[in-house]
């Protein structure tokens, strides 16, 4: 009898980074620099030997470009996160 052997590589970790650029500067809680955290959005591919076939997840975050200190803002609006960073600015600034 003749038979066949079908297999397939299947995987998922593959991440892509769609950046956004600098939303706001603010005093890093982990490393304690005043930096510009960076706005990106991260998806995440199911691959298929090896190639990138279907985002599962997908996440925004904002980090440190400084230590990597990430939070997620997945769904967040962007006129929340430009409130936010006025917010911070004033903040900062001692201006309330
Ligand atoms: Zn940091």
């Amino acid at each position: 009898m003749l038979g066949f052997c079908l297999f397939f590589i299947v995987g998922a970790g593959h991440r892509t980074a769609q950046p956004h650029g600098t939303v706001f500067t603010y005093e890093c809680p982990h490393c304690h620099n005043a930096v510009g955290w960076r706005h990106t959005t991260y998806r995440h591919w199911v691959t298929l030997f090896f190639v990138p076939v279907f985002p599962y997840k997908s996440e925004v975050l904002i980090e440190c470009p400084i230590c990597g200190a990430a939070y997620d803002v997945t769904g967040w609006d962007p006129a929340e996160m430009r409130r936010l960073a006025d917010r911070l600015r004033r903040e900062s600034s001692g201006d309330r």
